[in-house]
């Protein structure tokens, strides 16, 4: 690990240990799934109360995405349950719209708004002189850069992870990929020294809900009236950690909930 600042590099050894999914990053996912009913390709269109011999449930419509980005939208939806229970695992900005029963968590999560975040992928064409396969970046467009190559199980050629600064991003999540990696490769460059001459490709993405602010500072949500209960990483921390840890607390409610029917 080193961290660059105008062209210098300096190394840093935290002594954190530091996990990588292998061969993928969803390798994490993938394995903890083994074994569970996971509907892939399929967005959520509408979470409501219903009622099933006398009991409060919830149901779930569901498109199927091909469908959906069709022009006959609409016309696939199936709805699903009744569910005694039903988690929220994804930012509030697109599940709010969805629930249309009102949470005791709803007034809790309204506020909070997300800064987006640029990530790019860049593969050099020859490996770049740089010792250190992770940087963090002192500079108004990069945060963070990680040699993606050096991760356990990457087939790759040389390639590089880009972050931008959320700060950076903000006022930039409408721009076209195109538009703003030019600015991620320049950052690059500045902060490392390094030239990237003709990579053999450069992409970038926007991750739109990449930073909760403000920070919440909480586990998950849990409505144990209506049965139904809100996670993810911007409940609290926006990482991986912060992701699981809050799934685990929303799982422990609705165990608790099984537990006492
Ligand atoms: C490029 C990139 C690199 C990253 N690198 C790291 C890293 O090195 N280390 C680290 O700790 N973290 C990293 N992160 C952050 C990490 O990926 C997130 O913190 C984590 O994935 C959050 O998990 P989550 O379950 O809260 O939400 P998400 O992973 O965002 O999952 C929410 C899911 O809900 C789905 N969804 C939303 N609306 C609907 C709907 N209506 N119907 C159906 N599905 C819906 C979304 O498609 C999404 O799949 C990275 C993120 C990105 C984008």
């Amino acid at each position: 690990m080193a961290v660059a600042t105008d062209g210098r590099l300096e190394q840093k050894s935290s002594g954190t240990v530091r996990y990588v999914g292998s061969p993928g990053m969803n390798a994490l996912a993938r394995d903890l799934a083994v074994g569970i009913p996971v509907q892939t390709g399929s967005t959520v269109t509408a979470v409501e109360p219903t009622s099933a011999g006398g009991e409060r449930r919830w149901t779930v419509s569901v498109a199927a995405v091909a469908a959906a980005t069709a022009a006959n939208a609409g016309t696939t939806t199936t709805d699903e349950g009744p569910f005694d229970a039903v988690i929220l695992a994804a930012p509030p900005p697109q599940w709010l719209p969805l629930v249309t029963e009102i949470t005791s968590f709803h007034a809790a999560v309204q506020p909070v708004t997300f800064l987006p975040t640029w990530a790019a992928m860049i593969a050099p064409t020859d490996p770049l002189p740089i010792d250190a396969d992770g940087l963090f970046i002192h500079d108004p467009v990069l945060s963070w850069a990680a040699r993606n190559s050096s991760k356990p199980g990457r087939e790759t050629p040389p390639a590089w992870v880009l972050h931008s600064n959320p700060a950076w991003a903000a006022g930039r999540e409408e721009m076209a990929p195109e538009e703003v990696l030019p600015e991620m490769i320049d950052a690059f460059q500045r902060a490392t020294g390094v030239k990237i001459a003709n990579p053999e490709y450069a992409v970038a993405h926007r991750w739109r809900y990449s930073r909760a602010e403000p920070a919440l500072g909480v586990a998950a949500f849990w409505d144990g009236e209506l049965g139904i209960g809100a996670c993810g990483d911007w409940c609290a921390g926006s990482r991986i950690e912060g992701a699981y840890l809050s799934g685990v607390a929303v799982a422990e409610r609705v165990a608790e909930r099984i537990a006492e029917s």
